[in-house]
């Protein structure tokens, strides 16, 4: 890489967001491995979904959390025992809705 003030995108080099953002490997730096990317462990993987480095995008199953089905099913039952327990007091019942509704579900 030279030094000169103006990249390659005809804009100062300091004010450019892609040579800011964007390696010469044609990837965003935090995800290129031949850069030092910081988001990327040492098995060449993203630190998130990285099972050796207990990512925080892995559950404890070893699996992805966004698609594990043991947690979905820990977190239904989960939901039930809510609702139980909502449903056993009245007075919480107004709650509930606004509860399920928080959910998203
Ligand atoms: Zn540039
Ligand atoms: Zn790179
Ligand atoms: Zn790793
Ligand atoms: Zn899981």
């Amino acid at each position: 890489m030279d030094n000169s003030p103006i990249c390659r995108h005809n804009l100062f080099t300091m004010r450019c967001l892609i040579c800011k953002y964007i390696c010469k490997h044609g990837k965003q730096k935090s995800r290129c491995f031949e850069c030092g990317g910081t988001s990327l462990c040492i098995h060449k993987r993203e630190k998130y979904y990285c099972r050796e480095c207990r990512g925080t995008g892995i559950c404890k199953h070893q699996n992805y959390k966004k698609t594990c089905k043991i947690c979905k099913l820990e977190k239904n039952k989960l939901i039930d025992k809510k609702i139980d327990y909502f449903l056993n007091d009245p007075r919480l019942l107004a709650l509930m809705e606004f509860y399920i509704l928080q959910l998203g579900c």
